[in-house]
Parts: structure tokens; C-alpha cells; sequence
């Protein structure tokens, strides 16, 4: 039976928080003339960052949309520890990115932060796509055995409760850094 390991990538393969939402919500603040304190910083997608605004007309929202899913992204460097535990787990286990956001902007980040060729297989969800990450997470697994599968993320409303709803090994990266999950992997007998 393959093993799989299931990656989030913002806030955990790299650090989108610090890195790229205060510029994000910099050009969306400006988008809508807005001072950015109005928005929410914690937002994920536009309506819930634009949220404290009130409702937008459609032109607004058009723009703050646009401003807040820019393609472009600057080059990042990846979380610590990223690539080397990628590295050291590529062609034990089938290794699997899961994202949710913009298609072209989440694509960017995996190519800006030089992580494509370390992945089997990258799955990207438009945040406009309804369903959520459980429905991508039990597609993932469909023919495994989830008891065999890990998800590493750090949302605990998202892909950590989805995959442990699931039955599968969860890491959260906000208490266990990445240098430590190969310990982990072995000692669940995953690797
Ligand atoms: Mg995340």
C-alpha cells in the first residue's frame, strides 16, 4: 500500500503570511481607496479580506479581486527545512501539494518558490470552485488507505481537520517544524 503525504502550501511550504499578504493587501486597499486597516487581514480569499468593507458593487469587487489575486510573485524562498524533507521523501512515499486560491497566482508560488519538480502530483483548487479540501483530499486518496497518509498543513479549520476526519496522520507546522516530520513519519511506521 503507498504511502502518502498530503502538503498545504500557504503558511506551510512557504511563508505566505509574511511574505506576500501585507503587498497583496497593500494594492487591494488601494484598489478599493480604502485604508488597508479596513480589510481583513486574516482574509483567505477576496470576499472574506474585502468583508469589513461592506458590500462592493460589482466594478469594485472586480478590482479588489484582481489586486488581491495578482499573478505576479515575486521569487520565494521556501519554508526552512522545505526542500531538504521534500528531498529525503521523494520516492518513498507519493508526495501530493494540495492548494486552494487563484489557479494562476497559487501555480506562480510553487514555480517562484522552486517547488514543482519535488512533487508527484500538484493539485490546485480555484477558491471560485465550490466543494472544499475534503472532497479534494478523499479524491487524493481514493484506493489508499488513509491510516497510511499524512496531511501537513497549518489551518486547523481546513486541511488538518479534513485529514484527520479522514483518519490520516496530521502534522501542524505552526508547532512541529518541518525538520522534524521525517522523525515523525518513521516513528508512525509511514516510511
Ligand atoms: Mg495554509
Amino acid at each position: 500500500m503507498t504511502t502518502v503525504a498530503i502538503f498545504d502550501l500557504d503558511d506551510t511550504l512557504v511563508d505566505t503570511t509574511a511574505r506576500l499578504v501585507p503587498e497583496a493587501l497593500r494594492r487591494t486597499a488601494e484598489a478599493l481607496g480604502v485604508p488597508v486597516g479596513r480589510l481583513n487581514a486574516g482574509g483567505k480569499t477576496v470576499d472574506e479580506v474585502t468583508a469589513p468593507c461592506g458590500p462592493l458593487d460589482p466594478a469594485q469587487l472586480e478590482a479588489a479581486a484582481r489586486a488581491w489575486y495578482d499573478p505576479v510573485v515575486p521569487e520565494l524562498a521556501p519554508a526552512p527545512g522545505a526542500r531538504e524533507l521534500l528531498g529525503r521523501l521523494r520516492g518513498r512515499m507519493r508526495l501530493v501539494l494540495l492548494t486552494r486560491g487563484d489557479p494562476q497566482r497559487q501555480s506562480n508560488k510553487i514555480d517562484r518558490a522552486g517547488l514543482r519538480d519535488l512533487f508527484d502530483e500538484i493539485v490546485i483548487r480555484s477558491s471560485e470552485e465550490p466543494g472544499s479540501k475534503a472532497d479534494d483530499l478523499q479524491r487524493i486518496l481514493s484506493g489508499t488507505d488513509p491510516k497510511r497518509s499524512v496531511v501537513i498543513g497549518d489551518d486547523p479549520n481546513d486541511e488538518l481537520r479534513y485529514g484527520a476526519a479522514l483518519g490520516c496522520l496530521t502534522i501542524d507546522v505552526r508547532t512541529t517544524p518541518l525538520c522534524e516530520v521525517e522523525g515523525i513519519l518513521a516513528n508512525e511506521g509511514l516510511l
